[in-house]
């Protein structure tokens, strides 16, 4: 395959991170971040390997502009890392949402567009500032193939009874109410190296992974394909989040909305924006290592909040288990699942009935690939930092 950069790109509402990657070395040859697009006082950092991190506060009208300057800083003739986007072989877009059009990556068209455009609607706050990131690619490089990278697509192998909800059946088929699940990226590439680091054929194993971020979900991958993820139709359903409620009885809306005298949608932003750990923690802290010291210190609100988090992820390990009668592999993954060695002692805690004990010392590691099961244990327990834009650059190149 011919060697080329791949420019990784992940557009929010009012941000948009890029990576540039060679394909060939899989080396990020230049990352950043553009921050409050569209918003008073945008500003940009950029970091070309081994270079310094720059900063610059300059403004930013849309996510065109935004990409215009990224294209400056990586061809810049002091602090570029290419001479011309001649040296840009591909974009990949990572795409929210594809709904039941979209079961794999795809090199992107006309066609492909109108496809991501008719899931706006299961993704109104990610998919259109996606769609923006795909044109103003498009505007700036014309001539370079792009290709779309979806959150929902390793989840679509997902079978009937794992991803209906119990509503009346016609919901699902006029309005495509289902569950769908998200971080299909990570869960896809945690779970292959699971396969590579144990030397064993990922089509022969049962595989749950934990990405465990400020986002979170579980996912269980059977021979080779995910048969259930804790996600749903958007990505509040499931584990308990940085700031996402994650399950909950529905019956809660209507009963907050007269207690509160709110609208469903202040409700519903709660349910995404206040609640999950910060919430429960009395508004206290989303971030893990602020939690984790208050725990330390016999914080309840700490306490309550950990214990609460990792009960959550405990059910759904047992759940997935039952669901591929066995599991061979449990695998740890992104920002808290990496790094906080605290949270996977009280998750695998509950796990003796998988004959899982932990090794201690290799439990203590992090920011490696590590096997944090003792050796003897059937089940292996794997901590793996997820790669998601290195993941999107190999499937880009793939497609080409
Ligand atoms: P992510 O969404 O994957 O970037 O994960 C973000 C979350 O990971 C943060 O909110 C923290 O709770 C947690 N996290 C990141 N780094 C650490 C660390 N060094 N120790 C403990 N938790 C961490």
């Amino acid at each position: 395959m011919k060697e080329m950069n791949v420019l990784v790109i992940n557009c929010g509402s009012s941000s948009l991170k890029f990576q540039l990657i060679n394909s060939s070395s899989e080396e990020v040859i230049a990352k950043g971040l553009c921050e409050r697009i569209g918003i008073e006082g945008s500003q940009m950092t950029y970091t070309p390997a081994g270079g310094e991190k720059q900063e610059t506060v300059t403004p930013m009208a849309d996510h065109t502009q935004a990409i215009r300057l990224v294209l400056d800083a990586l061809t810049n003739k002091e602090y570029g890392v290419v001479k011309s986007l001649d040296e840009i072989g591909a974009v990949g877009h990572r795409i929210v949402h594809g709904g039941e059009n979209f079961a794999s990556s795809t090199l992107i068209t006309d066609e492909v567009v109108k496809a991501i455009e008719e899931c706006n609607d299961l993704a109104p706050l990610h998919n259109p500032a996606n769609l923006i990131g795909i044109r103003a690619c498009k505007e700036l490089m014309p001539d370079t193939p792009m290709a779309a990278v979806f959150d929902t697509a390793f989840h679509q192998t997902m079978p009937e009874e794992a991803y209906l909800y119990g509503l009346p059946y016609h919901y699902y088929e006029d309005y495509k109410v289902r569950r769908y699940g998200f971080h299909g990226t990570s869960h896809s590439y945690v779970s292959h190296r699971a396969a590579d680091m144990l030397g064993k054929d990922y089509q022969d194993l049962k595989i749950i992974v934990c990405h465990l971020g400020n986002g979170a979900s579980v996912s269980a991958v059977k021979n080779g394909k995910c048969v259930d993820t804790s996600m749903g139709l958007t990505p509040l359903e499931g584990l308990i989040m940085g700031t996402r409620s994650g399950d909950m009885d529905p019956a809660i809306i209507e009963f907050l909305c007269g207690k509160e005298k709110k609208t469903v949608n202040e409700i519903l932003n709660i349910l995404n924006k206040e609640s999950g750990v910060l919430g429960l923690s009395g508004g206290f802290s989303s971030d893990f290592r602020d939690l984790e010291k208050a725990y330390q210190a016999g914080e309840v609100s700490a306490i309550r909040t950990m214990k609460a988090f990792a009960y959550r992820v405990v059910k759904y390990i047992g759940a997935y288990t039952a669901a591929m009668n066995g599991v061979d592999v449990i695998c740890f993954t992104a920002g808290i699942g990496e790094n906080n060695s605290f949270i996977r002692t009280l998750i695998t805690s509950y796990l003796g009935y998988l004959g899982i004990t932990i090794d201690e010392e290799a439990n203590a590691k992090r920011g490696e690939e590590i096997e944090i099961s003792a050796p003897d244990c059937k089940t292996k327990v794997l901590v793996i930092p997820t790669n998601e834009e290195l993941a999107i650059a190999r499937e880009t190149v793939a497609l080409l």
